[in-house]
């Protein structure tokens, strides 16, 4: 592996505070924070919207061609951020962050956000059955993913510490010395 810095997922239900997190991060370390979300519908990399959920229909192929033709796989030290995390190639990932929260302060969140009656029910069935760290359990090595809190601002605080303490030993195991320093 030549890559100099790692690149980390941040997932889980909507609402259970990935941007928080992920802008947070990618301003400290000094990464590229890729909101897939943002980039399906700015690229429309997408086949219109799904009726029942209102979610977009993404088009796979043309998301992972497009994140291919960034530095990512070459450089490291991007953070994606989305809902789902199965699609991303295990080689291009070092570290799975899944994001949790209790119903109370999700479905105030998700209220909050306008979301209401079969949108607002799957997502909250969707945390409670935690569909997404599943996904993330079947998807990458045992190590590869932790499983965080996001409840209140005292949990953002902690998790941006824990992951950028991971970051550092990442490169201390990864990069031998005398090798890139700088960030990527
Ligand atoms: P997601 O990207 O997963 O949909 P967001 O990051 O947009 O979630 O967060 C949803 C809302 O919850 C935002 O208003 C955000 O400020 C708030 N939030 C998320 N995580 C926390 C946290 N740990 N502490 C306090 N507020 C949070």
């Amino acid at each position: 592996m030549t890559r100099k810095n790692p690149n980390i997922v941040i997932t889980g239900t909507p609402g259970v505070g990935k941007t928080t997190h992920a802008e947070e991060l990618a301003r400290n370390l000094g990464f590229t924070h890729l909101s897939i979300n943002q980039i399906v519908k700015d690229e429309s990399f997408h086949e219109g919207k799904d009726e029942g959920t209102g979610s977009w229909v993404v088009d796979e192929d043309k998301l992972l061609d497009h994140l291919e033709s960034t530095s990512l796989s070459a450089t490291g030290g991007y953070i994606l951020d989305w809902h789902a995390c199965d699609l991303f190639p295990e080689r291009w990932i070092d570290l799975v962050v899944v994001l949790r929260c209790g119903s109370e302060t999700l479905y105030d969140r998700l209220v909050k956000r306008g979301y209401g009656g079969k949108k607002l029910e799957e997502n909250m069935d969707a945390e409670i059955m935690q569909v997404v760290l599943e996904e993330a359990r079947a998807g990458y090595g045992e190590g590869v993913v932790v499983e965080l809190r996001s409840e209140g601002v005292g949990d953002l605080e902690g998790n941006v510490g824990r992951v950028e303490e991971w970051v550092e030993r990442w490169r201390g195991d990864n990069i031998k010395e005398g090798e890139g320093e700088e960030g990527g």
